[in-house]
């Protein structure tokens, strides 16, 4: 990572002493399984009545018994695989031993010692660039349940709730290397992370109900120096630009502290949105603290080198790769490949327009155009939409053959979105053919001409905008179905003649 890059230096000021940021970040995403980690109750628990996904396994009653779920085993193997991690053969759970309401049992069942997997790497772009992170390893674990507090949490709450429902929801745990220098790193890394994750089916990526969340550990560093500073661990950001503003605000305060000849000691610190800044949580704590031991009620699980090969070969086509594949494929730039690849259903939607031989190039300029527009304003996917998929490449099949025009084709495109229909059927019957046909457009030219004397005579004197008016004409008059290259190359020649 060079302090040249085009993103913004990562060089911090302290008196003069050259410093640096390191930023490690841990991301826990829930995994889509219908049932729980390690009872049948069902997973879906938003909008769930409170406590009603509950059974005695995940409310930790004695003497129940936990069962591992099969299906959350695979898809973290299956993160792995797509993270590039090494899988042990051998894997075990571990009691994480603390108290909190949310978390009835008083402890967590999680991996310490020997997770699911290690050693890994994710690929990721800032501004165009291409950056690595290893990644340290990705575990299962359970989640815990949600407090409601009533009134200001970091004031006086006047009471707290408990909602059993999340407790024992399938949870991975992806630590990532400390090898990111920047918020603008770590913002990336997140971003590619939680599309890998879509894109495998794993995770559902929202970040705003907390099914995928982040921590970040940050410490500032002289430069040069291969020490680890004593970090700081930020929690409660739950968007990307949270996560972004935090670590910016964090570097700064202890960039500031250190040129003021403090000392920064190792605690949790809360980002609070509306102060845009981080607070004091509590000191950190260290692993000892947990009391770790082997979970006495789970076997150790012995993964066979089958089953990973088998969920590897089943992986798909990964987003970075999918995008560099449509580089080389259909010509796009760097910037359009990742747009259209940023979920697996675009670029699914976008290859499929493609096959039925719409252009390359056309199909990308409408769906990162018009289509992303409708779809934003109206809440709804081109997918779900009236004009659906099919639809879409009809629509473009009839603009590309000169049937009709571009700005019916926009037109059209709007209303079909909205309330669907048989673009060709709907052209024909309201007669909205491309009028490309000179000897039909001729008297429309004259007349245009006749009306425009200005624009005629400021076109003569060398104004070329001029004539975009007489265009204008021809089109209104045709209701936007004439060939405007057409109209602009036969109005050139009369006026030049
Ligand atoms: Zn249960």
């Amino acid at each position: 990572m060079s302090s040249t890059a085009t993103h913004g230096t990562d060089t911090l000021r302290v008196g003069d002493r050259e410093y640096q940021a390191v930023i490690g970040l841990e991301v826990h995403a829930q995994l889509l399984t219908r049932s729980k980690m390690f009872c049948g109750c069902s997973a879906a628990y938003v909008g769930a009545p409170p406590n009603s996904n509950t059974c005695p396994v995940c409310l930790g009653l004695p003497g129940t018994l936990p069962v591992i779920n099969r299906q959350a085993v695979e898809y973290t193997v299956r993160t792995a695989v797509a993270l590039n991690c090494e899988i042990p053969e051998f894997t075990k759970f571990d009691r994480k031993n603390y108290f909190y309401p949310d978390l009835p049992k008083g402890y967590q069942i999680s991996q310490y010692d020997l997770p699911l997997s290690r050693r890994g790497w994710l690929q990721f772009h800032v501004d165009g660039e291409q950056r690595r992170c290893g990644i340290t390893r990705v575990h299962l674990e359970e989640d815990t349940g949600t407090m409601y507090h009533a009134g200001d949490v970091l004031q006086s709450a006047t009471s707290s709730l408990v909602d059993c429902n999340r407790c024992g929801v399938p949870l991975m745990e992806i630590v990532g290397e400390p090898d990111l220098r920047t918020p603008e790193e770590a913002r990336e890394y997140l971003i590619w992370l939680r599309r890998v994750l879509m894109y495998i089916g794993v995770n559902d990526g929202n970040l705003e109900q907390g099914s995928f969340r982040c921590d970040a550990n940050v410490s500032i560093r002289p430069r040069g120096s291969d020490q680890l500073g004593v970090k700081v661990e930020i929690k409660n950001m739950n968007s990307f630009r949270a996560v972004h503003h935090a670590l910016g605000y964090e570097i700064e305060r202890q960039r500031q502290v250190l040129e003021q000849g403090g000392a920064l000691p190792q605690e949790t610190r809360g980002w609070v949105e509306t102060q845009q800044a981080t607070v004091s949580q509590r000191s950190k704590e260290y692993a000892h603290d947990y009391r770790y031991f082997p979970e006495p009620d789970l076997p150790p699980l012995q993964l066979e080198a089958a089953l990973v090969e088998r969920i590897r070969g089943e992986l798909p086509e990964l987003p970075d790769a999918r995008a560099a594949r449509l580089r080389r494929q259909h010509g796009l730039g760097d910037y359009d490949a990742g747009l259209l690849t940023a979920t697996r259903e675009e670029a699914d939607t976008y290859e499929s327009v493609v096959a039925t031989g719409v252009g390359a190039k056309l199909a990308a300029n409408w769906m990162l155009g018009d289509v992303a527009r409708l779809a934003n304003e109206h809440r709804l996917p081109l997918q779900q939409s009236g004009l659906g998929v099919a639809g879409l490449a009809a629509l473009l099949r009839l603009l590309e053959a000169g049937t009709i025009s571009g700005s019916v084709a926009k037109e059209l495109l709007a209303e079909l979105y909205r309330d669907g229909g048989d673009p060709a059927a709907l052209v024909e019957q309201r007669g909205l053919g491309q009028v490309s046909d000179a000897g039909a457009l001729s008297s429309l030219i004259d007349e245009a001409i006749a009306q425009g004397s200005k624009a005629v005579a400021d076109f003569r004197a060398g104004k070329e905008a001029a004539l975009q008016s007489l265009v204008g004409y021809v089109m209104k008059q045709t209701r936007g179905r004439a060939d405007a290259q057409l109209v602009n190359r036969l109005l050139r020649e009369r006026l030049g003649g």
